[in-house]
């Protein structure tokens, strides 16, 4: 899923000759997940893909995110492709919520078990692609030169993917090691007895905390603005559990499509008002999903999401769990979140609150204590001096938009994607952008991805974009292009689902507000199976709102 971080604007490079452009079907950015699931649904549809990746190895976000305690925040059960029947069966995870490494694992069997290999290019970063009107291909050219003509350019470079290394004036002052939870070491990174400063406290910063705690002299945590995290309750993949999905896998999937997020079908959302029962009814049923864990807290009720009254009880039971967790009532109090809860993406943790209970973890409240200065051995904030040895920068994201703006993608008459994109990523179905004919972009701003679980949504946008490839060569067609008109009520409707939720009321990477400068607008839609419903619906209708040509 991730292209390159390192890639930054740069002057379009000149469209390679026909000559010298090696001829392709689909070019496809990126080879995580969504690049090793579009290239082997083109190739079983006889298409010529071939997958260019910036990275030493396949996996995307499991290739680079590998800082201590990294784990998916969806049941393994759910976090894997279902296209393969196969596949499904064979592959055993160890843990309900799966590692890092064993993720990694995962991408790598799926480019073996299909044989992939073969058409992937690995340490390949595109430097630009311009649509070239004349023979309506897509002209690639990679940093090294090579240089291709595509009909189809697919953007499977990841939601989040660029990382966001905030411009802290004076870091380089600082002599010790810099890290950043989405660029980690290979190697293996050792903080026995180091004293250690984490920036951010997001769902990186949440799993990392724990496990660096557990070594490190000392964690001192720099915080701008509280999470919520609820229980993962991770532990070994039960026996019976496993077998019991497996026996009806295809099922399961089905469940999960069924769900606002395509997934979580074993734990459906209450279809009860959290302000239609009694105080102890409420504290009851969140004690129950509490007890569970993961993303389910947030179906205890149907209304947490879009009534903030609602949404408060919730945010308050979550607090409360904090005051009974950490013993220092004003620690406790900091990492208390003031935000609606799940405005920000939820955090699902191992340990995270309690491990302000060590004495070796610090919270430094950057609202109350903003960072000064940095200084050859840490940072002063709040006027306090924090000698670190290692400093993590658990900053997240540039989200959405942040690798495809830094790719250098001309459309149609010469249209950039930064210029396209001035005001914020106008897109057709979260598919498709006006001015760019015959370029998709997977898991992107203006679809349910990064509501939903990230796989399902891979395999949905995968199907869809094959099906349109088939449907195009089906009638003698060349190009799809969405119409601006399309494209603008596209932007409209994805405003007016998150203006009815309390999305729009905290500073998210959903907004573009982690990064300064970036447009504000609402990027991800809420609801995935009324999408999938739409865009079966456009294709149905012979593709309505594009011009197919
Ligand atoms: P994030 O949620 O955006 O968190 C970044 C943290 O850094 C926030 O606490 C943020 O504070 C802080 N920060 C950013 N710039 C800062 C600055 N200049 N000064 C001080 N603090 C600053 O990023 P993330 O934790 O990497 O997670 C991003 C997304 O990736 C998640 O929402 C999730 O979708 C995915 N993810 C999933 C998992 C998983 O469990 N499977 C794990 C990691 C990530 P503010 O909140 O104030 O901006």
């Amino acid at each position: 899923m991730a292209a390159s971080l390192s890639a930054t604007p740069a002057a379009t490079p000149a469209a390679p000759s026909t000559g010298h452009a090696l001829p392709l079907d689909l070019l496809i950015v990126g080879a995580g997940l969504a690049g090793l699931c579009m290239l082997h649904k083109a190739r079983r549809q006889g298409l010529n893909a071939l997958v260019i990746e910036a990275a030493g190895g396949v996996g995307g976000t499991w290739y680079f995110n590998r800082y201590p305690g990294a784990r998916v925040d969806i049941q393994s059960m759910e976090y894997s492709f279902g296209f393969d029947e196969a596949l499904q069966q064979h592959w055993h995870w160890t843990e309900r919520y799966a590692a890092q490494p064993e993720l990694l694992r995962y991408a790598n069997h799926v480019a073996d078990r299909f044989a992939l290999r073969d058409a992937i290019l690995l340490n390949t970063q595109l430097a630009g692609a311009a649509f070239d009107e004349a023979s309506q291909r897509w002209r690639a050219v990679a940093e090294g030169g090579q240089a291709w003509a595509a009909r189809f350019l697919v953007m499977a470079s990841g939601p989040l993917s660029s990382p966001n290394q905030p411009d802290f004036p004076g870091l380089a002052r600082y002599t010790g090691r810099v890290l950043h939870t989405a660029r980690w070491p290979h190697e293996a990174v050792d903080f026995t007895g180091l004293r250690v400063g984490v920036i951010g406290t997001g769902s990186s910063a949440v799993q990392a905390i724990p496990v660096i705690a557990e070594v490190a002299a000392q964690v001192t945590v720099f915080q701008r603005t509280a999470s919520y995290a609820v229980p993962a309750h991770n532990g070994p993949l039960d026996a019976d559990f496993e077998a019991g999905i497996k026996a009806d896998y295809a099922g399961f999937r089905a469940r999960n499509q069924r769900m606002m997020g395509g997934f979580g079908s074993l734990q459906p959302p209450n279809l009860v008002s959290a302000l239609a029962v009694s105080p102890e009814q409420r504290q009851a049923m969140f004690e129950e999903r509490w007890r569970i864990g993961g993303f389910g807290l947030l179906g205890t009720f149907h209304d947490l999401i879009v009534n903030p009254a609602a949404n408060e009880l919730a945010a308050e039971f979550v607090r409360g769990k904090i005051r009974e967790t950490v013993h220092n009532p004003a620690t406790a109090e900091a990492l208390c979140p003031r935000h609606p809860i799940g405005c920000k993406r939820l955090c699902v943790d191992t340990n995270y609150y309690a491990t302000y209970n060590r004495p070796n973890v610090a919270l430094v409240n950057l609202q109350t204590s903003p960072i000064e200065q940095f200084t050859p051995s840490g940072l002063v904030a709040g006027g306090l001096a924090h000698d670190v040895d290692a400093l993590v920068l658990a900053t997240g994201f540039d989200a959405m938009t942040g690798t495809l703006l830094k790719l250098n993608l001309r459309g149609r008459g010469g249209q950039t994607i930064q210029a396209k994109w001035q005001a914020g990523p106008l897109n057709y179905l979260g598919l498709t952008v006006a001015g760019f004919p015959n370029l998709f972009n997977i898991a992107g701003p203006g679809s349910t991805a990064a509501f939903t679980n990230v796989i399902v949504a891979i395999e949905h946008h995968v199907s869809w974009i094959a099906d349109c490839i088939a449907h195009l060569d089906a009638h003698g067609l060349a190009t799809i292009e969405a119409n601006a008109d399309a494209e603008a009520a596209w932007a409209v409707h994805v405003n007016t689902v998150a203006a009815r939720t309390v999305y729009l009321s905290c500073n998210s990477w959903y907004l573009g507000a982690n990064i300064p400068g970036k447009p504000r607008m609402f990027m991800p839609l809420f609801g995935y199976p009324a999408y999938v419903e739409k865009c079966a619906q456009v294709a149905a209708q012979g593709y309505a709102g594009f011009t197919l040509a």
